[in-house]
């Protein structure tokens, strides 16, 4: 679910009103009748119909009143696809740059503006609404269709870069693993690390099959935890997420590599991805990539494209004249000819 908080509160609030502006109507209707016949001193003056004028100004009033709700909802509206347009832009300029200074800073963005302000996240419960054609409308929803489509869109053109740098919950794992010492670190062994990152596919499946099942659509809350972004979950769901956020301190991205159905299913759509991470010959025999890479994305000379979520750190690499095997050669072999 992409949870958007009090996306559609200003309509409901002018009908509230509305109904307020009636019901106040009847009260002092019903308090005036009960005083009138409670009272017996002085006699009650004779009560005051309602004229055509009245009812003419109070449904003005109730009118400027729906208009102004109506364009604080727009505004609103405009505000928040105008953020999250400079958070993903910012996103897409970091990535495009290859600086890791600025996705740190993209990452603490998509924390706190798409995390904590707007827990705003691409949830399994999008894929459940997609699969019944069940969507927002677009009038109440434009930020909502602006992230999924950014989301889709980047995911062909580039890979995952959705969980590389705007999902707030990837953002929040890759800062922690940012300050988390490397002593505590356990990786697990490649043989189990093929295994485990297939778990999330059956989670995405078994989730999937449950709803087409009947199953209540509330499941996600016990298989991704982004609702930790609204601070507002039951006993059992704090423990979870607290199990998953210590064992994240050990296993680097755990959640995202062996967990996330969000993730499986942008991994299947990754297959697509039109531009790909480039190699070179000698990536055949070095592993300095393989090392770096904290995603368990490479496999000798093989980007894994769908556990690849664009984080830069292999395409730094493969620049760096300084350091990359290949550029070493070249140099060495420019060298040579120069003698
Ligand atoms: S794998 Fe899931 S939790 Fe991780 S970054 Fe992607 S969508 Fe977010
Ligand atoms: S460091 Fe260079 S040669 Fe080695 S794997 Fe990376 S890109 Fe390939
Ligand atoms: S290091 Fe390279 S292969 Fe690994 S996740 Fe980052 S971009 Fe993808």
């Amino acid at each position: 679910m992409i949870l958007f908080r009090d996306a559609r509160a200003p309509r409901l609030t002018a009908l509230h009103r509305r109904l307020a502006a009636s019901g106040l109507l009847l009260l002092l209707g019903a308090v005036g009748c009960g005083a009138s016949a409670s009272a017996m001193q002085p006699e009650p003056p004779e009560p005051r119909t309602l004229t055509l004028d009245d009812l003419a100004r109070l449904d003005a009033l109730l009118e400027e009143d729906s208009e102004e709700a109506t364009a604080g909802f727009d505004r609103r509206a405009v505000v928040d696809v105008a953020a999250l347009g400079l958070v993903l832009a910012f996103a897409l300029v970091s990535f495009a740059k290859k600086s890791d200074r600025l996705k740190v800073v993209s990452l603490v963005l998509s924390v706190a503006y798409l995390g904590f302000v707007k827990a705003s996240l691409v949830s399994v419960v999008d894929i459940f609404g997609a699969m019944r054609w069940s969507l927002p409308a677009f009038v109440d929803g434009q930020a909502y269709y602006l992230l999924v489509g950014f989301t889709l869109v980047s995911t062909v053109l580039w890979g995952r870069l959705y969980c590389g740098r705007i999902c707030a919950f990837g953002a929040l794992t890759q800062l922690m693993d940012r300050v988390v010492p490397a002593r505590y670190r356990v990786e697990p062994p490649a043989w189990l690390d093929r295994r485990l990152m297939y778990v999330k596919y059956v989670v995405l499946g078994a989730a999937v099959l449950y709803v087409l099942a009947g199953g209540d659509t509330l499941v996600y809350r016990y298989i991704e935890p982004f609702w930790m972004f609204t601070l507002n979950g039951n006993a059992v769901m704090w423990t979870l997420l607290a199990v998953l956020l210590l064992a994240t301190v050990f296993v680097r991205n755990l959640y995202c590599r062996y967990l996330c159905a969000v993730g499986a299913g942008l991994g299947l759509l990754s297959n697509l991805t039109v531009f790909r991470i480039k190699r070179w010959g000698e990536c055949q025999t070095c592993k300095l990539c393989e090392k770096t890479c904290e995603w368990g994305a490479i496999d000798g000379p093989k980007i894994l494209v769908s556990e690849c979520v664009r984080c830069d750190d292999c395409e730094r690499l493969y620049a760096d004249e300084d350091t990359c095997p290949h550029w070493l050669i070249e140099k060495r072999a420019a060298a040579h000819a120069g003698r």
